[in-house]
C-alpha cells in the first residue's frame, strides 16, 4: 500500500509554521508536492529563506504574517491563500504559545493570549476557509492539540484549558462536515523538543523550585514511558497519514504521539 495517497498540487495552510512542529509539517508536506501557506512570527530574512527552501522542492509557498490572536488578520490570511494558491485543501491549526505559572499568579493577559492563539484561532481559520473547502468536496483539518488536551499538569491552566477546548471543537466540527468529504482530527503530541519546550524548561524549574535537568528527566520524560522526546518528523508523519485515503474514515478523534504518556 502506498501511503500517503497522491497529495500533489494540494494546498496546506499551516498556522505557526515558522518554527518547530509547524515548520516540520511544512517541510514534510512540501516533500509530497503540497503547496504551503507559511504563517508565524520570526526574523523576516530567515522566514523568506525557509519559504525559498520549500519552493526549491518544486511547490509554491507563500507567507502570511497574520497574528493568530487577531480574527481579522486570520480572515486576510485565508483570503490571500485563496487568491494566490486557489483552494485550501488542508488546514493544520498549529500555532501555539505556552506560559507556566500557578493560577493565582497567572497574568490575565497571558491567559487571554493562550486561549486566543491556541484555541480561538482554529475556529476563526476554519470559519473563513470552510465554505470553499465544502464546495470542492475534499478536505483535511488537523488540530495540533497535545497530551494536555487529554490530561492536565499543574501550572499550565490556560494551555490545558485551550487544548481541552480544541478537542471539543475537533469532535463538533467533524460531525458537522462528515458528509462533505472533509475530516477533522487532532494530534496529541507529548513533549517535542522545540523552542516552545526549551522555554518551558527554565519556567518550570522556577515554578517548581527544581533544576532544569530535573525538569527534563523528572517532569517531561517522567510522563513519557519511552523516555524519549517525540520528534517533529513523527508528528509530521502522523499529519500526512491523516491526509491519506487510508484515513478517510478517521474523523472526530485524535491520535496520541506521546510515548505512552496518556495510557498510564
Ligand atoms: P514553537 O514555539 O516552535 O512554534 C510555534 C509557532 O507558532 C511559531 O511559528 C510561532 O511564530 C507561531 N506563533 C506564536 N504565536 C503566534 C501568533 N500570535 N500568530 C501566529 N503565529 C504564532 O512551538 P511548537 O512546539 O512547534 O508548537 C507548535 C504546536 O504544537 C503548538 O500548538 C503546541 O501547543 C503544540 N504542541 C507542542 C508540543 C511540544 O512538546 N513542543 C507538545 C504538544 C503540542
Amino acid at each position: 500500500m502506498h501511503l500517503p495517497s497522491n497529495l500533489q498540487d494540494k494546498t496546506a495552510l499551516i498556522t505557526g509554521s515558522t518554527s518547530g512542529i509547524g515548520l516540520g509539517i511544512a517541510q514534510n508536506f512540501a516533500d509530497q508536492g503540497i503547496n504551503i501557506v507559511l504563517n508565524g512570527f520570526g526574523d523576516a530574512a530567515q522566514i523568506e529563506q525557509e519559504r525559498q527552501t520549500l519552493e526549491s522542492k518544486g511547490i509554491k509557498a507563500i507567507y502570511s504574517p497574520a497574528d493568530m490572536s487577531k480574527p481579522d488578520e486570520i480572515t486576510d490570511m485565508v483570503n490571500m491563500a485563496h487568491e494566490e494558491l486557489g483552494n485550501i485543501d488542508i488546514i493544520v491549526n498549529n500555532a501555539g504559545i505556552q506560559h507556566v505559572s500557578p493560577v493565582e499568579e497567572f497574568d490575565p493577559a497571558k491567559w487571554n493570549d493562550i486561549i486566543a492563539i491556541n484555541m480561538n484561532a482554529a475556529f476563526h481559520t476554519v470559519r473563513a476557509a470552510l465554505p470553499a473547502m465544502k464546495k470542492q468536496g475534499w478536505g483535511r483539518i488537523i488540530n495540533i492539540a497535545s497530551a494536555h488536551g487529554l490530561v492536565a499538569s499543574p501550572f499550565k491552566s490556560a494551555y490545558v484549558t485551550a487544548k481541552h477546548g480544541i478537542m471539543g471543537f475537533t469532535k463538533t466540527l467533524a460531525l458537522e462536515i462528515a458528509q462533505e468529504g472533509i475530516t477533522c482530527n487532532a494530534i496529541c503530541p507529548g513533549y517535542v523538543r522545540t523552542p516552545l519546550v526549551e522555554n518551558q524548561i527554565a519556567d518550570t524549574a522556577r515554578s517548581r523550585g527544581i533544576s532544569e535537568e530535573e525538569v527534563i528527566n523528572d517532569v517531561m520524560l517522567k510522563a513519557q514511558w519511552t523516555k524519549k522526546f517525540v520528534t517533529i518528523d513523527q508528528v509530521a508523519g502522523t499529519a500526512l497519514f491523516l491526509c491519506s485515503d487510508a484515513a478517510e474514515n478517521i474523523t472526530g478523534t485524535h491520535i496520541s504521539v506521546d510515548g505512552g504518556w496518556t495510557a498510564a
